[in-house]
Protein backbone atom coordinates (compact mmCIF):
# COMPACT_ATOMS: atom_id res chain seq x y z
CA UNK A 1 0.00 0.00 0.00
CA UNK A 2 1.11 3.71 -0.97
CA UNK A 3 2.25 5.45 1.92
CA UNK A 4 2.90 8.29 -0.17
CA UNK A 5 0.05 10.67 -1.10
CA UNK A 6 1.36 12.46 -3.86
CA UNK A 7 3.95 11.65 -6.88
CA UNK A 8 4.70 14.10 -9.47
CA UNK A 9 6.44 13.07 -12.47
CA UNK A 10 8.19 15.95 -14.77
CA UNK A 11 10.20 14.91 -17.82
CA UNK A 12 12.87 16.94 -18.34
CA UNK A 13 14.37 17.62 -21.59
CA UNK A 14 16.59 20.91 -21.85
CA UNK A 15 14.75 22.84 -18.82
CA UNK A 16 17.46 24.85 -17.28
CA UNK A 17 15.28 27.99 -17.80
CA UNK A 18 12.02 26.21 -16.05
CA UNK A 19 13.50 24.65 -13.46
CA UNK A 20 13.94 26.29 -10.60
CA UNK A 21 10.56 28.54 -11.61
CA UNK A 22 8.47 25.35 -11.57
CA UNK A 23 9.68 23.80 -8.59
CA UNK A 24 8.96 27.17 -6.71
CA UNK A 25 5.68 26.67 -8.31
CA UNK A 26 5.02 23.32 -7.87
CA UNK A 27 5.61 23.76 -4.25
CA UNK A 28 3.96 27.09 -3.97
CA UNK A 29 0.38 24.62 -4.96
CA UNK A 30 1.34 21.58 -3.40
CA UNK A 31 2.44 22.54 0.23
CA UNK A 32 -1.13 23.98 0.92
CA UNK A 33 -2.78 21.02 0.05
CA UNK A 34 -1.38 19.31 3.26
CA UNK A 35 -0.61 16.26 1.27
CA UNK A 36 2.46 14.07 1.19
CA UNK A 37 4.17 14.17 -2.30
CA UNK A 38 7.58 13.09 -3.87
CA UNK A 39 8.61 14.90 -7.05
CA UNK A 40 10.53 12.97 -9.82
CA UNK A 41 12.58 14.89 -12.23
CA UNK A 42 13.29 12.86 -15.21
CA UNK A 43 16.01 13.79 -17.16
CA UNK A 44 15.64 12.67 -20.71
CA UNK A 45 19.57 13.22 -21.66
CA UNK A 46 19.47 17.06 -21.21
CA UNK A 47 22.61 18.79 -22.64
CA UNK A 48 22.20 21.88 -20.77
CA UNK A 49 22.77 22.48 -17.12
CA UNK A 50 19.15 21.17 -16.56
CA UNK A 51 20.96 17.69 -14.42
CA UNK A 52 23.20 20.29 -12.32
CA UNK A 53 20.15 22.16 -11.63
CA UNK A 54 17.84 19.03 -10.56
CA UNK A 55 20.77 17.88 -8.48
CA UNK A 56 20.61 20.68 -6.34
CA UNK A 57 17.19 20.72 -5.58
CA UNK A 58 17.72 16.99 -4.31
CA UNK A 59 20.35 18.31 -2.16
CA UNK A 60 18.34 20.94 -0.48
CA UNK A 61 14.96 18.66 -0.38
CA UNK A 62 14.39 14.99 0.65
CA UNK A 63 11.24 14.74 -1.39
CA UNK A 64 12.94 15.69 -4.75
CA UNK A 65 13.88 12.77 -6.86
CA UNK A 66 15.69 12.39 -9.66
CA UNK A 67 16.34 9.61 -12.35
CA UNK A 68 19.00 10.16 -15.45
CA UNK A 69 18.87 8.76 -18.35
CA UNK A 70 21.78 7.66 -20.10
CA UNK A 71 20.52 9.27 -23.25
CA UNK A 72 17.52 11.13 -25.00
CA UNK A 73 14.86 7.98 -24.81
CA UNK A 74 11.90 11.18 -25.60
CA UNK A 75 9.26 12.56 -23.46
CA UNK A 76 6.62 9.59 -23.35
CA UNK A 77 10.02 7.04 -22.12
CA UNK A 78 10.57 9.75 -19.58
CA UNK A 79 7.52 9.70 -18.19
CA UNK A 80 7.30 6.22 -18.30
CA UNK A 81 10.16 6.01 -15.85
CA UNK A 82 8.62 8.03 -14.22
CA UNK A 83 5.84 6.32 -13.45
CA UNK A 84 7.32 3.04 -13.28
CA UNK A 85 9.39 4.53 -9.94
CA UNK A 86 6.74 6.65 -8.52
CA UNK A 87 5.24 5.65 -5.09
CA UNK A 88 2.88 7.81 -4.28
CA UNK A 89 -1.26 6.85 -4.60
CA UNK A 90 -1.89 8.99 -6.83
CA UNK A 91 0.52 10.80 -9.55
CA UNK A 92 0.34 13.86 -11.52
CA UNK A 93 2.58 13.99 -15.00
CA UNK A 94 3.19 17.66 -15.80
CA UNK A 95 5.71 19.24 -18.81
CA UNK A 96 8.57 21.33 -17.05
CA UNK A 97 7.73 24.33 -19.35
CA UNK A 98 4.91 25.81 -17.09
CA UNK A 99 2.32 25.24 -20.44
CA UNK A 100 0.52 22.92 -17.69
CA UNK A 101 -0.21 25.60 -14.87
CA UNK A 102 0.75 23.79 -11.34
CA UNK A 103 -2.33 25.27 -9.63
CA UNK A 104 -4.51 23.26 -11.64
CA UNK A 105 -2.97 20.37 -9.52
CA UNK A 106 -5.65 21.53 -6.75
CA UNK A 107 -8.75 21.17 -8.69
CA UNK A 108 -7.34 17.89 -10.95
CA UNK A 109 -6.53 16.32 -7.38
CA UNK A 110 -9.77 16.87 -5.75
CA UNK A 111 -11.55 15.16 -8.63
CA UNK A 112 -9.65 12.37 -7.84
CA UNK A 113 -10.80 12.33 -4.37
CA UNK A 114 -14.58 12.33 -6.02
CA UNK A 115 -13.87 8.80 -6.77
CA UNK A 116 -12.43 9.15 -10.38
CA UNK A 117 -9.16 7.01 -11.53
CA UNK A 118 -7.93 9.41 -14.28
CA UNK A 119 -8.90 13.61 -14.47
CA UNK A 120 -7.11 15.11 -17.55
CA UNK A 121 -6.94 18.64 -18.19
CA UNK A 122 -8.45 19.66 -21.29
CA UNK A 123 -7.25 22.53 -23.22
CA UNK A 124 -9.28 25.48 -23.89
CA UNK A 125 -7.46 27.93 -25.73
CA UNK A 126 -3.72 27.12 -26.50
CA UNK A 127 -1.60 30.59 -26.45
CA UNK A 128 1.88 31.11 -28.55
CA UNK A 129 1.97 28.16 -30.47
CA UNK A 130 2.50 28.33 -34.06
CA UNK A 131 -0.57 28.08 -36.42
CA UNK A 132 1.14 25.04 -37.66
CA UNK A 133 1.06 23.01 -34.69
CA UNK A 134 -2.02 24.16 -33.47
CA UNK A 135 -3.75 22.93 -36.97
CA UNK A 136 -1.57 19.88 -37.30
CA UNK A 137 -2.33 18.99 -33.77
CA UNK A 138 -6.32 19.38 -34.25
CA UNK A 139 -6.26 17.24 -37.20
CA UNK A 140 -4.05 14.93 -35.25
CA UNK A 141 -7.15 14.21 -32.48
CA UNK A 142 -9.85 14.75 -35.08
CA UNK A 143 -8.39 11.83 -37.06
CA UNK A 144 -7.35 9.84 -33.77
CA UNK A 145 -10.59 9.91 -32.50
CA UNK A 146 -12.46 9.21 -35.91
CA UNK A 147 -10.54 5.96 -36.50
CA UNK A 148 -9.55 4.11 -33.01
CA UNK A 149 -12.03 2.21 -31.08
CA UNK A 150 -11.54 3.64 -27.76
CA UNK A 151 -12.24 7.06 -27.33
CA UNK A 152 -9.19 9.33 -26.84
CA UNK A 153 -10.21 12.45 -25.38
CA UNK A 154 -9.07 15.23 -28.21
CA UNK A 155 -7.43 18.68 -27.19
CA UNK A 156 -5.30 16.63 -24.29
CA UNK A 157 -1.62 15.96 -23.46
CA UNK A 158 -0.24 13.96 -20.60
CA UNK A 159 -1.14 16.42 -17.93
CA UNK A 160 -3.39 14.75 -15.75
CA UNK A 161 -3.74 13.17 -12.31
CA UNK A 162 -3.79 9.03 -12.21
CA UNK A 163 -4.51 6.87 -9.50
CA UNK A 164 -2.28 3.66 -8.06
CA UNK A 165 -4.43 1.59 -10.02
CA UNK A 166 -4.04 3.11 -13.19
CA UNK A 167 -0.28 3.43 -12.35
CA UNK A 168 0.02 -0.50 -11.97
CA UNK A 169 -2.36 -1.44 -15.01
CA UNK A 170 0.05 1.08 -17.08
CA UNK A 171 3.00 -1.25 -15.73
CA UNK A 172 1.40 -3.89 -16.93
CA UNK A 173 1.03 -2.76 -20.96
CA UNK A 174 4.30 -4.33 -22.56
CA UNK A 175 4.27 -2.15 -25.67
CA UNK A 176 7.53 0.02 -26.55
CA UNK A 177 6.07 2.63 -28.55
CA UNK A 178 4.20 4.47 -25.97
CA UNK A 179 1.43 6.53 -26.65
CA UNK A 180 0.51 7.07 -23.30
CA UNK A 181 -2.90 9.30 -23.02
CA UNK A 182 -4.28 6.16 -25.29
CA UNK A 183 -3.31 3.78 -23.39
CA UNK A 184 -4.45 5.41 -20.37
CA UNK A 185 -8.12 5.53 -22.01
CA UNK A 186 -8.13 1.89 -23.20
CA UNK A 187 -7.58 1.05 -19.37
CA UNK A 188 -11.19 2.47 -18.75
CA UNK A 189 -12.13 2.93 -14.82
CA UNK A 190 -13.91 6.62 -14.00
CA UNK A 191 -12.80 9.27 -16.13
CA UNK A 192 -13.25 12.32 -16.14
CA UNK A 193 -11.38 16.23 -16.69
CA UNK A 194 -10.57 19.68 -15.79
CA UNK A 195 -10.44 22.48 -18.34
CA UNK A 196 -8.00 25.11 -18.39
CA UNK A 197 -6.25 27.32 -20.98
CA UNK A 198 -3.09 26.70 -21.98
CA UNK A 199 -0.24 28.90 -21.43
CA UNK A 200 3.34 29.67 -23.53
CA UNK A 201 6.27 28.22 -22.88
CA UNK A 202 7.75 29.88 -20.02
CA UNK A 203 11.46 29.49 -21.11
CA UNK A 204 13.45 27.72 -23.20
CA UNK A 205 12.33 26.20 -26.69
CA UNK A 206 10.23 23.44 -27.33
CA UNK A 207 12.20 19.55 -27.52
CA UNK A 208 9.03 18.32 -29.51
CA UNK A 209 10.53 18.16 -32.95
CA UNK A 210 7.87 17.64 -36.04
CA UNK A 211 9.77 14.75 -36.25
CA UNK A 212 9.18 13.68 -32.64
CA UNK A 213 5.39 15.15 -33.19
CA UNK A 214 4.73 12.63 -36.29
CA UNK A 215 6.53 9.72 -34.67
CA UNK A 216 3.83 10.06 -31.38
CA UNK A 217 1.25 10.58 -34.05
CA UNK A 218 1.85 7.67 -35.75
CA UNK A 219 2.32 5.51 -32.38
CA UNK A 220 -1.08 6.61 -31.29
CA UNK A 221 -2.33 5.45 -34.78
CA UNK A 222 -0.63 2.53 -35.41
CA UNK A 223 -0.95 1.24 -31.86
CA UNK A 224 -4.84 2.33 -31.67
CA UNK A 225 -6.09 1.32 -35.08
CA UNK A 226 -5.88 -1.29 -37.49
CA UNK A 227 -7.90 1.38 -40.27
CA UNK A 228 -4.69 2.23 -41.98
CA UNK A 229 -4.22 -1.17 -42.59
CA UNK A 230 -7.52 -2.05 -43.83
CA UNK A 231 -7.84 1.49 -45.81
CA UNK A 232 -5.01 0.24 -47.66
CA UNK A 233 -6.72 -2.81 -48.63
CA UNK A 234 -10.10 -0.69 -49.79
CA UNK A 235 -8.02 1.90 -51.80
CA UNK A 236 -6.74 -1.16 -53.55
CA UNK A 237 -10.08 -2.54 -54.80
CA UNK A 238 -11.62 1.13 -55.40
CA UNK A 239 -8.34 1.54 -57.72
CA UNK A 240 -8.80 -1.86 -59.10
CA UNK A 241 -12.41 -1.22 -59.92
CA UNK A 242 -11.55 1.50 -61.73
CA UNK A 243 -8.95 0.15 -63.60
CA UNK A 244 -11.28 -2.45 -64.85
CA UNK A 245 -14.17 -0.46 -65.99
CA UNK A 246 -10.99 1.85 -67.72
CA UNK A 247 -10.05 -1.26 -69.43
CA UNK A 248 -14.06 -1.83 -71.18
CA UNK A 249 -14.15 1.34 -72.16
CA UNK A 250 -10.94 0.80 -73.96
CA UNK A 251 -11.57 -2.01 -75.24
CA UNK A 252 -15.15 -0.55 -76.47
CA UNK A 253 -13.07 2.30 -78.56
CA UNK A 254 -10.61 0.13 -80.10
CA UNK A 255 -12.87 -2.68 -81.12
CA UNK A 256 -16.59 -1.31 -81.63
CA UNK A 257 -16.11 2.69 -81.76
CA UNK A 258 -12.77 2.54 -83.25
CA UNK A 259 -11.97 6.06 -81.79
CA UNK A 260 -9.02 5.80 -80.29
CA UNK A 261 -5.52 7.58 -79.94
CA UNK A 262 -2.17 6.68 -78.87
CA UNK A 263 -2.88 7.65 -75.65
CA UNK A 264 0.01 7.69 -73.88
CA UNK A 265 -1.38 10.27 -70.93
CA UNK A 266 -3.82 7.88 -69.80
CA UNK A 267 -1.00 5.37 -69.43
CA UNK A 268 1.03 7.28 -68.20
CA UNK A 269 -1.52 9.11 -65.65
CA UNK A 270 -2.96 5.48 -64.62
CA UNK A 271 1.00 3.79 -64.15
CA UNK A 272 1.58 6.57 -61.72
CA UNK A 273 -1.35 6.66 -59.90
CA UNK A 274 -1.66 2.71 -59.36
CA UNK A 275 2.37 3.39 -58.22
CA UNK A 276 1.27 5.35 -55.68
CA UNK A 277 -1.38 3.82 -54.29
CA UNK A 278 1.08 0.74 -53.91
CA UNK A 279 3.71 2.86 -52.58
CA UNK A 280 0.97 3.73 -49.54
CA UNK A 281 -0.12 0.83 -48.85
CA UNK A 282 3.48 -0.89 -48.40
CA UNK A 283 4.48 2.21 -46.45
CA UNK A 284 1.78 1.37 -44.23
CA UNK A 285 2.13 -2.15 -43.68
CA UNK A 286 5.62 -1.37 -42.98
CA UNK A 287 4.21 0.99 -39.93
CA UNK A 288 2.77 -1.63 -38.52
CA UNK A 289 5.85 -4.47 -39.05
CA UNK A 290 7.98 -1.57 -37.77
CA UNK A 291 6.15 -1.51 -34.45
CA UNK A 292 5.95 -5.31 -34.44
CA UNK A 293 9.78 -5.90 -34.58
CA UNK A 294 10.64 -3.15 -31.80
CA UNK A 295 8.26 -5.46 -29.79
CA UNK A 296 9.76 -8.48 -30.49
CA UNK A 297 12.89 -7.17 -29.31
CA UNK A 298 11.84 -6.43 -26.20
CA UNK A 299 14.63 -4.54 -25.47
CA UNK A 300 14.71 -2.26 -21.80
CA UNK A 301 12.60 0.99 -22.63
CA UNK A 302 15.21 3.60 -21.10
CA UNK A 303 18.67 2.78 -19.38
CA UNK A 304 18.94 4.76 -16.12
CA UNK A 305 22.60 6.24 -15.58
CA UNK A 306 21.18 7.00 -11.88
CA UNK A 307 18.84 8.05 -9.73
CA UNK A 308 18.17 8.71 -5.80
CA UNK A 309 15.16 6.40 -5.34
CA UNK A 310 15.80 3.58 -3.59
CA UNK A 311 14.81 0.24 -5.92
CA UNK A 312 12.00 -1.03 -3.52
CA UNK A 313 10.04 -2.30 -6.61
CA UNK A 314 10.47 -5.82 -7.64
CA UNK A 315 12.66 -6.06 -10.62
CA UNK A 316 10.29 -7.75 -12.72
CA UNK A 317 7.79 -5.25 -12.46
CA UNK A 318 10.20 -2.86 -13.94
CA UNK A 319 10.53 -4.93 -16.91
N1 LIG B 1 10.71 16.33 -23.23
C1 LIG B 1 11.43 15.18 -22.92
N2 LIG B 1 12.13 14.54 -23.92
C2 LIG B 1 12.10 14.99 -25.22
C3 LIG B 1 11.33 16.15 -25.52
C4 LIG B 1 10.63 16.78 -24.50
O1 LIG B 1 11.48 14.75 -21.77
O2 LIG B 1 12.75 14.38 -26.07
C5 LIG B 1 9.96 17.02 -22.12
C6 LIG B 1 10.16 18.51 -22.02
O3 LIG B 1 11.25 18.85 -21.19
C7 LIG B 1 8.83 18.98 -21.41
C8 LIG B 1 7.84 17.98 -21.99
O4 LIG B 1 8.58 16.83 -22.40
O5 LIG B 1 8.82 18.87 -20.02
C9 LIG B 1 7.05 18.55 -23.17
O6 LIG B 1 7.95 18.95 -24.19
P1 LIG B 1 7.79 20.30 -24.99
O7 LIG B 1 7.31 21.40 -24.10
O8 LIG B 1 9.09 20.54 -25.69
O9 LIG B 1 6.66 19.92 -26.04
P2 LIG B 1 5.49 20.88 -26.60
O10 LIG B 1 4.83 21.50 -25.41
O11 LIG B 1 6.18 21.87 -27.45
O12 LIG B 1 4.61 19.93 -27.34
MG1 LIG C 1 5.74 22.60 -24.05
Amino acid sequence: MPTLDLSIVIPIYNEEANIPTLYQRLRGVVEPMGVSCEYIFVNDGSRDRSLALIHELAARHANVRYIDFSRNFGHQIAVTAGLDLSQGAAVVIIDADLQDPPELIVPLYQKLREGYEVVYAKRRRRQGESAMKLFTAKLFYRILARITSISIPVDTGDFRIISRKVVEALKQMPEQNKFLRGQISWIGYRQTYVEYDRAERAGGETGYTYRKMMRLALDGITAFSDVPLKAATLMGFVVSGIAFLVLLYTLYARFIAHDYQPGWPSLMVSILFLGGVQLISVGLIGEYIARLSTNVRRRPLYIISDTNIPVTISPEALT
